[in-house]
C-alpha cells in the first residue's frame, strides 16, 4: 500500500497570508503546506497486464485539490472518503470534475452528517443520472462507524475520533496484511476507538502546534497518543506555521516525524 501526503497544513495553509514569521518566510519546501489530504493506493500499476485497475483513494477534498492532483499526477480515483465537513477538508470538491469526465461517477463515502453538509454546499454534484460532463459527478455512500468498506484492493474502516466536541472519522486502511491509520483533526480518542487504532504499521496523527488547542492535538499530546498506540512508524500532519520542519523533527522520539507535502511512503 502506498501513502502520499497531498497536503499537511492546517486550515490556513502555510505560509499564512500576510505572515512574516520564520516558518512562513522559510525556503525549506517542507515548510510549505497545502491543506490536509492523503492519497492511498494499492494494486497493479497502470500498464501492467491485470484485469482490475489500481485502487486509488483520496481522503478529503481541500481548497488546494487541483494543485494536489496535478502534483501527484492523479488521473483517476476509485473513491473519495471524507473525514468531516469543515471547509478545509471539502471545499475543493469541484476540482474533481476532470476525473469524472474521464471515468464517470465517483463513489464518495462519509458520515450521514458529512454527506448532508456536502449536499447543501454542492447540491449539483450528487445529482444522479447525468450523461454529460460539465459537472463533477459523485454517488453518495453514507457510512457507519466501524463498518468495513471493500474498495478494490483496499479495505477501509471509519473510526470515530473527537475533533473538539464533534465526532468525526479517522480511517484505517488495510491491504496485503498491512495497516495504515489516518487521524487528522483529532483532539481526543474515544475509549472504544483506541484498540482499532493500535499497532498500525503506519499511523498519521494530527499535531497542530506546541500550544494546546481545543480541537487539535498539540505536539506533546500527539506524542503521548503515539506512545499508547504503538505504530511501526508515525507521521504528524495538519501542521500550523508554529512548527519548523527540521527543528521540530529534531525533538521528536525515534519513529515519529512531521510529514511534509509530497512525501510518499510504502506502508
Ligand atoms: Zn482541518
Ligand atoms: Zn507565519
Ligand atoms: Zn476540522
Amino acid at each position: 500500500m502506498k501513502l502520499t501526503f497531498l497536503g499537511t497544513g492546517t486550515s490556513y495553509g502555510v505560509p499564512y497570508i500576510g505572515c512574516d514569521c520564520p516558518v512562513c518566510r522559510s525556503k525549506d519546501p517542507r515548510n510549505k503546506r497545502l491543506r490536509c489530504s492523503i492519497l492511498v493506493e494499492a494494486g497493479p500499476l497502470e500498464g501492467e497486464n491485470h484485469p482490475t485497475p489500481r485502487t486509488r483513494l483520496l481522503v478529503d477534498t481541500t481548497p488546494d485539490l487541483r494543485q494536489q492532483l496535478l502534483r501527484a499526477n492523479v488521473a483517476n480515483l476509485t473513491a473519495v472518503l471524507w473525514t468531516h465537513a469543515h471547509n478545509d477538508h471539502i471545499i475543493g470538491l469541484d476540482d474533481i470534475r476532470p476525473l469524472c469526465d474521464r471515468t464517470g461517477y465517483i463513489d464518495g463515502y462519509g458520515s450521514a452528517d458529512t454527506l448532508a453538509h456536502l449536499k447543501k454546499v454542492f447540491e449539483y454534484i450528487f445529482e444522479q443520472g447525468r450523461d454529460h460532463g460539465g459537472f463533477p459527478r459523485m454517488t453518495e455512500h453514507p457510512i457507519a462507524p466501524r463498518q468495513t468498506l471493500p474498495l478494490g484492493d483496499i479495505h477501509a474502516k471509519p473510526i470515530p475520533i473527537l475533533h473538539g466536541r464533534r465526532e468525526i472519522f479517522a480511517y484505517k486502511f488495510m491491504s496485503g496484511g498491512r495497516t495504515l491509520v489516518y487521524a487528522t483533526d483529532c483532539s481526543a480518542i474515544p475509549d472504544a476507538s483506541w484498540s482499532l487504532m493500535q499497532n498500525a504499521d503506519v499511523l498519521v496523527l494530527d499535531a497542530l502546534r506546541r500550544k494546546e488547542h481545543p480541537t487539535h492535538f498539540s505536539v506533546d499530546q500527539a506524542v503521548h497518543a503515539v506512545s499508547r498506540l504503538r505504530p511501526g512508524r508515525a507521521f504528524f500532519t495538519h501542521i500550523a506555521h508554529d512548527l519548523d520542519h527540521v527543528a521540530t523533527n529534531a525533538g521528536l522520539p525515534e519513529g515519529v516525524e512531521l510529514a511534509y507535502d509530497g512525501l510518499s511512503i510504502e506502508v
